[in-house]
C-alpha cells in the first residue's frame, strides 16, 4: 500500500497478470505488422484503452460474422471461450492466437476432468459473463450457474457435484455456496478456482475498507470484478464509490474524509488509478503546506515532464565523459548533447503519445501544450545541429544523421524495422547508443580523440549507464501498466533476469573503475565515479527489494544519478 497523508493506494490496484498478458500479446502482434487484429470481445472494459487499441489496428468484434474478409489475426482474450466456439474460430481460416489466461485454462481442465468422471458442475459466478460462458462450454448442458448461496438452495438433488468459481468470485460467497451444495449433493468436490491475484486484491481491499472513511474503487462500470469489489467494500465501509474517471469524484467527500483508500478492478490500468490519486491529493492539500514547497514541487514536475531534467542529465554525463577521456573542457559539446537529448526525447514523447502510453501528467502536458512542445523539440534539434556546425563539419554531419535516425524512431511502423524491434530491449539499446554517441563520441570526435583508449572507455561508460537508466525507467513504465512491447528490456526478459542483468552491469562498471584505480589512472576522478556508482546500485536494490519506483519519482531519482556523477567528478578536480 502507498500511504500519503490519509490517502492510501492499494498495492494490488492495476491490471491482473492475465489481462496484462493479453494486452501485451495484441501489441506485439500489432508491432509485427500482423494487421488487422481482432479480439473476440473487448480485451478490457475501458473505453479509452479500447479506442487506443483501435488506433493501433486492434478491433474488438462480437462474433466471426464481423470479420467477413477472413483476413488478419484473431485473438482469444483472457476470459477464454467455449470449446465449440474455439473449434469454430480455428476452422474459420485466419490465424488464431490464444491469449486465454492460464489460470482460466486451469479451471477448464478441472471441469473437463470431473465431467469425464460423471460430475455435474456448479459454477459460482455471474451468468452471462464471458468467462462463465466459456466454463459452461466445458461443463456441458447439465451444468448450473449460481450467483451465491441463495440460488444454490434452488438446485435439484445431485449425485456427484463439482463446485468451481469464476476466477474473480468473492471468497466468502464461494465458500457459503459450496457449503449449500455439500448439503444438497451426494459426492461433492469443491475446487476453489478463484485466482491468486483476485484473492490478494480482495484481501487487501477488505483491510483497506475496514480502516478507511471513504473507499474509491476505480474501474469500468461494466466490469464485473470491479462491481464485485465495490459491493465487497460497501459492506465494510458505507462510503464506497465506484468511479470510472477522476471527473466523477465528489471532492467535498474527499476533503471531509479522515482517510481515503483507493483501489481498482483487474482491468483498470494503474495510470487511471494514478489520475484519481492525483486529484484526491490535490483536493486534500491543506494550507499548512508551505507555498514555496508546492511551487518547488510543481517546478520539478514541469522540468521532468518537459524532458528538461533529462536533458540536463545528458549535459552532466557529457561533462563526466569529457573528464574521463581527458578532453579539454568545453561547454559546447555538453550543451549540444543536452539539446540533442531534449529534442529526441520530446519527439519520441510526441510521436508515441496516446492514452496508456504515457503517464497521465505527461499526457496532460502534451495535450495542453502540444504546439510549444513540438516547436521546442524542433528548435532544440536545430540548436544542437548549429552547435555541432560551430564545432566542425564532421561533427555536424554525424549529429544530423543521428538526429534523423532518432527522430524517425517513433514512426517506425511506417517503415520496416521489424527485425530490430524483435530484439528484446531494442528501445533501451537504441537510447544507450544515442546517448553514448552524443555524450562521449562527439566531444572526443571534435578534439581528435576518437578511437583512443580513453574515448572507448568513456563511450562504454556512457552506454552502460544509460542502458541501465533506460531499463530502470522501462520497469517503472511496466509497473504503471503503460502499454509497451518487447522493445522494453524488462518486458522482454522479466523481473528477475532484468534486475540480474542491470545489477551485473553496475558491478562490471565498478570492477572496471577498480581496475583503473589499481593502475593509478586519474585516481581522484575514478574514486569519485566509483562512489557515484553506488547511486544507481542503490536505486536498483531499492526497486527490487522495497518498492518499484513509478512515474515522477522514478525519473527524478534515476536521472538524478547523472547530476550526482557530475557533482562528484567536479569535486574531484
Ligand atoms: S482475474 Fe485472474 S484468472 Fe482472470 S484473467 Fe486475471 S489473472 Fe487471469
Amino acid at each position: 500500500m502507498e500511504k500519503d497523508a490519509g490517502v492510501i493506494l492499494a498495492k494490488t490496484a492495476g491490471f491482473c497478470p492475465g489481462v496484462k498478458k493479453a494486452i501485451d500479446r495484441v501489441l506485439e502482434l500489432s508491432q509485427q505488422g500482423k494487421h488487422p487484429i481482432f479480439t473476440l470481445g473487448p480485451l478490457i472494459h475501458n473505453a479509452q484503452v479500447i479506442s487506443m487499441l483501435e488506433e493501433k489496428g486492434i478491433h474488438a468484434v462480437k462474433s466471426l460474422a464481423d470479420i467477413p474478409a477472413k483476413e488478419g489475426v484473431i485473438v482469444l482474450r483472457a476470459h477464454g471461450i467455449t470449446p465449440e466456439l474455439e473449434a469454430e474460430v480455428r476452422a474459420y481460416g485466419i490465424e488464431v492466437i490464444d491469449a486465454t489466461c492460464p489460470l482460466v485454462k486451469n479451471v477448464h481442465s478441472v471441469i473437463e476432468k470431473h465431467v469425464g468422471e460423471g460430475f455435474t458442475t456448479v459454477i459460482v459466478g455471474d451468468a452471462g459473463h464471458a468467462e462463465v460462458v466459456g466454463l459452461q462450454g466445458y461443463a456441458g448442458k447439465d451444468a448450473f450457474v449460481v450467483s451465491g448461496p441463495e440460488e444454490a438452495e434452488q438446485l435439484p438433488r445431485l449425485e456427484k457435484a463439482l463446485v468451481v468459481a469464476q476466477t474473480t468470485q468473492e471468497e466468502d460467497v464461494f465458500e457459503a455456496t459450496a457449503e449449500v451444495v455439500r448439503r444438497k449433493a451426494g459426492t461433492v468436490v469443491v475446487s476453489n478456482t478463484i485466482c491468486k491475484p483476485t484473492r490478494d486484491r480482495q484481501r487487501e481491499t477488505v483491510e483497506l475498507a475496514k480502516s478507511s472513511d471513504l473507499v474509491v474503487i476505480v474501474g469500468g462500470k461494466h466490469s464485473a470484478n470491479t462491481a464485485r469489489l465495490a459491493a465487497l467494500c460497501r459492506r465494510l465501509c458505507p462510503d464506497t464509490v465506484h468511479i470510472e474517471t477522476e471527473e466523477e469524484l465528489d471532492l467535498d467527500a474527499v476533503r471531509s474524509a479522515r482517510s481515503v483508500a483507493i483501489t481498482a478492478g483487474a482491468s483498470t490500468p494503474s495510470w487511471m488509478t494514478d489520475r484519481v490519486l492525483g486529484r484526491i491529493r490535490e483536493a486534500r492539500k491543506t494550507g499548512l503546506r508551505p507555498a514555496l514547497l508546492d511551487a518547488a514541487g510543481q517546478a520539478l514536475e514541469l522540468l521532468i515532464n518537459s524532458c528538461l531534467y533529462t536533458a540536463f542529465g545528458a549535459f552532466c554525463l557529457t561533462y563526466v565523459c569529457m573528464r574521463l577521456q581527458g578532453c579539454r573542457l568545453q561547454w559546447e559539446p555538453a550543451a549540444l548533447s543536452g539539446l540533442f537529448v531534449l529534442s529526441l526525447h520530446l519527439i519520441n514523447r510526441i510521436g508515441e503519445r496516446g492514452v496508456g502510453t504515457l503517464e497521465s501528467r505527461k499526457l496532460e502536458l502534451l495535450q495542453k501544450h502540444k504546439l510549444p512542445l513540438t516547436a521546442s523539440a524542433l528548435l532544440s534539434g536545430l540548436a544542437a545541429m548549429g552547435l555541432a556546425f560551430a564545432l566542425d563539419l564532421r561533427t555536424f554531419l554525424v549529429v544530423v544523421l543521428s538526429w534523423v535516425v532518432g527522430a524517425l524512431y517513433p514512426f517506425r511502423s511506417l517503415y520496416n524495422l521489424q527485425g530490430f524491434l524483435d530484439v528484446p530491449g531494442s528501445k533501451d539499446f537504441a537510447t544507450a547508443l544515442g546517448w553514448g554517441f552524443v555524450c562521449a563520441v562527439v566531444p572526443g570526435l571534435h578534439q581528435g580523440m576518437v578511437f583512443s583508449k580513453a574515448n572507448y572507455l568513456a563511450v562504454l561508460f556512457a552506454i552502460l549507464l544509460v542502458f541501465v537508466r533506460s531499463a530502470m525507467l522501462g520497469i517503472s513504465a511496466v509497473h504503471s501498466d503503460l502499454i509497451v512491447g518487447k522493445e522494453n528490456f524488462y518486458k522482454a526478459l522479466g523481473e528477475r533476469r532484468t534486475h540480474a542483468v542491470l545489477l551485473a552491469i553496475q558491478v562490471l562498471l565498478s570492477l572496471l573503475l577498480v581496475a583503473l584505480l589499481s593502475m593509478r589512472w586519474k585516481t581522484p576522478l575514478v574514486v569519485a565515479l566509483l562512489l557515484a556508482n553506488l547511486y544507481p546500485i542503490a536505486c536498483l536494490l531499492f526497486g527490487y527489494f522495497r518498492r518499484t519506483l513509478k512515474g515522477f519519482w522514478a525519473e527524478t531519482l534515476v536521472d538524478g544519478q547523472f547530476l550526482f556523477f557530475a557533482l562528484l567528478a567536479w569535486l574531484s578536480r
